[in-house]
Order: structure tokens, then C-alpha cells, then sequence
């Protein structure tokens, strides 16, 4: 092998490493990203009260359709609870008021 096909040769493998190491760095941070969110879903589980149970008191929530709508609701504390997609049912009907504008 002359030099200089040595010298190309040892520059290839160069960029083949370079490339490489590259490639596992972006393995890495979309790993340790992907594990940050599932702590995080993980941690927001934890913390949440579980699904149909009124947030404020721990009742077992009602759910009663009001013109369409599914409103969850307690009968112990009288709070009444809509997911986002209640919300904006909500909001669109009530056209440009404010509950519109808090949706954005
Ligand atoms: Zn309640």
C-alpha cells in the first residue's frame, strides 16, 4: 500500500468514526429523552388522583350528559369537571365569550 492510498485509507476510517460516534450520540440523547418523558408521565401518574374520582374531595364522579356534553360531576362537593375536549365542545358553542378565549 503506497502512502498516500494509506493516508486516504486512515482519513476514511476517520470519517467513519467521526460519523459513528455521531450516530451513537443521537442514539443516546433520543434514549434519554425517551426515558425523561416516561418518568415523567410515570411521576405525573403517581401524583394525579385516579380516574373517576373528583380531584377536589376523592368521591367517585357522576358522569352525566348535559345538552350533548359528558360533564363529570361530584355529589359530594358539588365540582364540576370537563377534560379539554368537553371544554371546546363548550367554548365553540358559546362562540367568541371568554371561555373561547381561555381554550386560545
Ligand atoms: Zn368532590
Amino acid at each position: 500500500m503506497s502512502k498516500a492510498t494509506k493516508q486516504a485509507t486512515e482519513s476514511l476510517d476517520d470519517v467513519k468514526r467521526v460519523r459513528e460516534e455521531r450516530y451513537f450520540a443521537r442514539e443516546e440523547a433520543r434514549l434519554i429523552e425517551r426515558l425523561r418523558a416516561r418518568r415523567e408521565a410515570e411521576e405525573r401518574a403517581a401524583h394525579a388522583p385516579p380516574l373517576g374520582l373528583c380531584p377536589r374531595c376523592g368521591t367517585a364522579l357522576l358522569v352525566e350528559e348535559r345538552d350533548g356534553v359528558a360533564i363529570d360531576s361530584c355529589a359530594s362537593c358539588g365540582g364540576i369537571w370537563l377534560d379539554r375536549g368537553e371544554l371546546e365542545t363548550i367554548a365553540k358553542r358559546e362562540g367568541g365569550g371568554w371561555m373561547r378565549r381561555l381554550l386560545g
